[in-house]
């Protein structure tokens, strides 16, 4: 209980019913105790009111005590109730007394900092309040007196959090009077020193105050202040100095000059030599973190080593110059692409407020447009439905030779294939084999031809060879040891190498000795793997265009890929490899004697000559993309990937060939031009390999490989476009089985346009054509003039029977795409998973085809896949953001595929299901976007009525199927949301424009899952395949006919209506990941030091007698409230009275001084005492 009974006040509640009114807050009784005034506010008022120095210390430490004893929720509340103000009123009462008590002002200041430090506008209200330039000549007349300057410090630091606060006392010297509280290494007064620390690093947050502190050399001064500290404090009792100093840095660091300042004057240096000491010591750990922070920000910014930001290739584009392609896309821009569906990888678009993107005008929900072309364009695409004008004649035959009439670009397809083993691709094959016979020769006569086939843009059909199938090929016939022949393989295969022009040798020999070859080295080694030829995979290759003109098989696609035997588990994230790797970067900067940095590979300099020592590098292949290799040190390696074909930006997905490796040796590659801004990689995932020498003993696999992974923003910014500041880098490092093998490394199994091709072949090849209606055609050809296939997949009737055959006909459509953004090869295996089963002679297989008619265009962007794109097609357009009005002659598969579905809509046979397959690189497990009205509109918080909106649930269905019977596929990651900016995708405007209500974009995962039972597995393309199968699977849930296949127990029964829509609809923008244990960015400030807040050192300052840190045996030298408030003497106090506030500064004359905060000149209130 509590009296105060010296002035009008009398207050004899107890503390806890002054609490009351704190938790009355949240109570329903708020509104009652805010009608009378609480017991705060009279607390409040007394302490402004002047009242005795007895009574002041009273309500002081009432407030005190309840701060104390509270969460920040009372701080809160004190704020909202004027606390501030009236502490602040308080404190210049206080401080402009003619004689200062300064056990009023301790304890004032004390609160104030406690206060101040969590109301946002303690700045502005101090300025109002006259208080700041008060606190500073407090200071400045306190600087003997250890515990009073702490205060005025603390309180500087609070102020400061207003930019105008801080730069009013910049200007009014407040910065040097400051710096020169901070002595050098010391055992005394740490809490004060720290304090000043603190403060001086608070007012470095405006770039004024840093411009002066850069000006007059205040950053030289700080590091030699942490040197010194640092060499002295051997026994790390001042590891809280040391630290705070680091803040400094970190603050001034922020800006340019900053930056600039510190490394010229050696920082980068002697913060590597001082973390490379802390880092002996674990106690100085907390030191570490901030130190590699400060380096990594301070790195100099290094352009990324290109004459030209523009990707290697360019491709004209029809009505444009080809001088001119389309150049950067505008960061403007930049915020439009996000991945696929998957959310925007730009950090402005990540703080995005998703609810502002959710479209909420139900008119554009639910309101079809009309179509975007006129109906007469729609017939053409009759000729997609060869299963409705079919007429079956001969179900036991191959339907093949029938096909005429429906269509001369199937057959065309079909030539492209027949070509297969012969004439042009042979002819290459033999000449490879004549030039071989040395070793040497090959690779350059393959660069021979490559440089020829670039003089065009799309090379004539055989320019092609199989590199590595070749070499092997052709060492098998001179040495069958396997052992040698990879070891002369891999010689063979640097690209470096080039002596003489092979190519134009003679042509005329051989070609049955090479295909003899080929024949013996697929006989001695080749791979049974299911669905996938290499000769038919040669020979599809042999037509596929590319900008460069390929002339090289990567031997991964050639040979062909099969799971590895076991599963494979996510990386474990070693500790602290970030921070290593950093470390390692920065040694580049200091230590020239191990650093190398030599270019070992150019994807633009065909003339290239590798050195021997180095590991080789090649990527002019389909699906590669490695533009530059540099070595860095022995075994390291800085890697540059090739920008989308016709711009500069998109780096992510990679793909190169590499060789002349010795074995069980480590080397570190780093791909420094990515350009997400997170990655999995920081979460378990690893990219593959593929070994030619484990292939050719049996184990063809892609891998995931790599250890000591992680992804970081690094100091590279573009060779020229300045507008894009950053770049991340992927570091992994591979410890290769064998010596002088040839590997391929990529972000994720490649899957090539040739692969496609091929595989369709394959596929149309094994099934039972009496069975199964399988038609592959051509939906058009893309700007490269590469034929997009479309397939039509369905059950042959059982008879010609009019019933049989209406039934066909009558068949719901279902519309598969896939792999629209290039770099998501995933998407490929789902699809290549799905074509496999619904050709399969599975039983239920064989129902979904009886069910439905298949449409499947399993690649939107050839030209993009091919030419190893990561995100656009040579048009430099997201095609998935083309659908609204795609361009026939810029989009044309996308423009043809809108056009079919527009097709099918017009003769009622609009698709039962769209589904679009995407590859999402920042989540795990597999999930599909939907479309709904009434979710988008409650998730966005919409006051549209929604109660009468009727909406069919089916949307649900599938999701809800696949969660149960897809072991990768999480329903949790599903959402429905129809957002503004994706209302270009294809699910969008399937769903919105050709109504089709299950339309939905698939995203599986580069990654692996975190659910179900492939938790903390990566995803291998067994998994991805299966995804297609499980996704085919799913369909059954929608037929009609449910009962006989319950009846086999195929499937339970999926209710169509019981979908209770709940409103939790998860949010996809955010990253399903925690926050990664390592900073991605290095912009952010210093970390904190824990337990170091500064209410604890407040509260320790209180609680010190001042004699404990004071040497000069000032006043208040006894412990406790009591003895304080009393024990300024008289004679104290004249002594002060003199020595402080000499001008006795009148309130007028401090409200003079904060107008000044203007001018720069502003005069020094320091009257001129204190400040020498
Ligand atoms: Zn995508």
């Amino acid at each position: 209980m509590f009296a105060y009974g010296h002035n009008n006040f009398t207050w004899n509640g107890t503390l806890r019913e002054l609490e009351g009114n704190w938790n009355e807050k949240r109570g329903p009784q708020m509104t009652a105790s805010l009608s009378s005034s609480s017991g705060l506010e009279v607390l409040l008022s007394t302490l402004q009111n002047e009242g005795d120095v007895e009574s002041t210390l009273n309500v002081l430490s009432v407030l005190d005590e309840l701060l104390s004893a509270g969460t920040d929720r009372r701080i809160h509340y004190m704020i909202s109730k004027g606390g501030s103000e009236a502490l602040l009123t308080a404190l210049v009462n206080s401080g402009r007394s003619f004689c200062p008590n300064y056990t009023v002002l301790l304890q004032l200041l004390h609160l104030l900092a406690k206060v101040g430090h969590r109301d946002r506008r303690i700045g502005m209200k101090a300025e109002e309040a006259g208080a700041v330039l008060l606190t500073l000549n407090l200071l400045k007349h306190n600087v003997k007196h250890a515990k009073r300057a702490a205060a005025c410090l603390w309180v500087i630091q609070v102020f400061s959090s207003s930019v105008s606060t801080a730069n009013l006392i910049g200007q009014n010297h407040g910065l040097d009077v400051i710096f020169r509280l901070i002595p050098q290494y010391t055992t005394k007064h740490l809490h004060t020193i720290k304090a000043a620390i603190n403060a001086f690093a608070a007012l470095l947050s405006t770039k004024a105050n840093v411009g002066s502190v850069v000006s007059e050399g205040y950053i030289s001064g700080l590091l030699r202040l942490y040197e010194d500290w640092h060499s002295h404090d051997t026994q790390h009792a001042a590891v809280a100095i040391r630290h705070a100093l680091l803040r400094c840095l970190h603050k001034v660091t922020n800006r340019t000059a900053g930056r600039q300042s510190f490394i010229s004057q050696g920082g980068l240096s002697l913060l590597y030599r001082t973390t490379q000491e802390c880092l002996l010591n674990k106690g100085l750990e907390c030191l570490v973190e901030p130190s590699v922070q400060l380096m990594r920000k301070c790195l100099p910014k290094t352009p990324l080593p290109l004459i030209s930001d523009q990707s290697a290739y360019t491709f004209p584009l029809p009505g444009r110059p080809p001088a001119v392609p389309d150049v950067d896309v505008a960061p403007d821009e930049s915020s439009e692409e996000s991945d696929g569906e998957e959310t925007d990888e730009n950090q402005e678009a990540e703080s995005r407020d998703f609810d502002d993107d959710l479209e909420t005008d139900l008119n554009k929900l639910r309101l079809r447009p009309d179509p975007d072309r006129p109906k007469e364009l729609l017939p053409q695409y009759g000729r997609l439905c060869p299963e409705l004008s079919h007429d079956f004649k001969d179900l036991d035959l191959s339907s093949e030779p029938e096909e005429s009439s429906a269509s001369s670009s199937s057959s065309d397809e079909d030539a492209v294939l027949l070509n297969s083993l012969s004439p042009h691709s042979s002819r290459r094959d033999k000449r490879r084999s004549n030039s071989s016979s040395d070793s040497s020769t090959s690779s350059s006569g393959s660069h021979c031809e490559m440089e020829r086939s670039t003089e065009g843009h799309a090379p004539d059909s055989g320019q092609l060879e199989a590199r590595d199938f070749h070499s092997y090929s052709s060492i098998l016939s001179t040495s069958p040891g396997s052992r040698t022949m990879v070891r002369e393989a891999s010689g063979e295969a640097s690209p470096g190498l080039r002596e003489d022009e092979q190519c134009d040798e003679e042509e005329g020999a051989e070609e049955s000795h090479h295909r003899t070859m080929i024949d013996r080295l697929l006989e001695r080694h080749g791979a049974c793997i299911p669905h996938h030829e290499p000769k038919l995979y040669c020979a599809a290759a042999t037509k596929t265009k590319s900008i460069p003109g390929f002339s090289i098989l990567a031997f991964p696609d050639f040979w062909g890929h099969l799971p590895p035997p076991g599963p494979e588990s996510m990386a474990p994230r070693k500790p602290n490899i970030q921070r290593q790797k950093v470390i390692e970067d920065v040694q580049r900067f200091l230590n020239t004697d191990e650093i190398i940095n030599q270019v070992v590979f150019d994807l633009e300099d065909s003339s290239f000559q590798c050195p021997s020592e180095s590991l080789r590098f090649f990527s002019n292949f389909e699906c590669g993309n490695l533009r530059k290799a540099v070595q860095v040190r022995r075994c390291e390696y800085d890697l540059i990937l090739n920008a989308d074909a016709n711009c500069s930006q998109h780096a992510q997905w990679f793909y190169f060939e590499v060789s002349n490796m010795v074995a069980d040796v480590p080397y570190r590659f780093n791909v420094i031009n990515c350009e997400k801004s997170n990655s999995q990689f920081n979460y378990g995932m690893q990219p593959v390999l593929y070994s030619v020498r484990e292939a050719l003993e049996g184990r063809p696999h892609w891998v995931r490989t790599g250890t000591e992974i992680c992804y970081f923003r690094n100091h590279f910014c573009p060779a020229q476009d300045r507008r894009r500041e950053t770049f991340y880098t992927l570091t992994f490092t591979i410890t290769f089985k064998h010596n002088e093998d040839v590997c391929y490394l990529a972000y994720h199994y490649p899957y090539t346009y040739s692969a496609l091709k091929s595989h369709l072949k394959v596929l149309e090849k094994s099934l039972d054509p009496a069975k199964v209606f399988f038609r592959q055609q051509i939906l058009c050809s893309t700007l490269a003039g590469n034929p997009c296939p479309v397939v039509t997949i369905t059950a042959c009737p059982a008879s010609r029977a009019w019933k049989d055959m209406h039934q066909l006909r009558n068949r719901p459509c279902i519309v598969l795409t896939g792999r629209v953004h290039p770099g998501e090869s995933n998407a490929s295996w789902v699809m290549k998973g799905t074509l496999e089963f619904l050709c399969s002679s599975d039983l239920m297989a064989q129902s979904l085809r009886e069910a439905f008619v298949f449409k499947i265009i399993p690649m939107l962007n050839p030209d993009g896949v091919i030419n190893g794109m990561n995100r656009c097609d040579l048009n430099t357009e997201d095609l998935n953001r083309q659908w609204c009005k795609p361009d026939p002659v810029l989009s044309p598969t996308i423009y043809h595929t809108k056009g079919f579905l527009y097709f099918l809509n017009s003769i009622g046979r609009t698709p039962l299901v769209f589904c679009d397959f995407h590859g999402h690189s920042r989540k795990k497990n597999v999930f599909l976007y939907g479309c709904s009205v009434k979710e988008t509109l409650w998730q966005s918080g919409s006051t549209v009525d929604t109660v009468g909106l009727k909406e069919d649930p089916g949307y649900r269905t599938i999701p809800k199927t696949l969660d149960r019977i897809a072991p990768a596929f999480s329903f949790n990651s599903c959402n429905y949301l129809v957002e503004k900016s994706r209302s270009a995708t294809a699910r969008v405007v399937v769903w919105r424009e050709m109504g089709v209500l299950r339309s939905y974009t698939m995203e599986s995962t580069y990654n692996g899952c975190d659910q179900g039972i492939y938790k903390g597995l990566q995803t291998g393309t067994r998994e991805l395949q299966e995804m297609g199968l499980k996704f085919c699977h799913s369909l059954l849930s929608l037929t009609k006919d449910m009962r006989a296949l319950h009846n086999r127990r195929l499937i339970n029964h999926v209710d169509l209506d019981h979908s209770v829509l709940d409103h939790k609809s998860h949010n996809c923008f955010e990253d399903d990941e925690p926050p990664c244990v390592e900073e991605v960015e290095y912009s952010i400030d210093c970390p904190t030091l824990k337990g170091t807040d500064l209410d604890s050192d407040v509260n320790r300052n209180m609680a010190r007698a001042d004699d404990e840190e004071d040497g000069d045996g000032d006043d208040e030298g006894h412990r406790g409230a009591k003895q304080r408030r009393s024990s300024i003497g008289q004679s104290q106090q004249s002594s002060m009275r003199s020595r402080l506030f000499p001008h006795l500064m009148s309130q007028a004359s401090i409200e003079t001084l904060s107008e000044k905060r203007n001018s720069c000149n502003a005069a020094s209130i320091a009257n001129g005492q204190m400040t020498s």
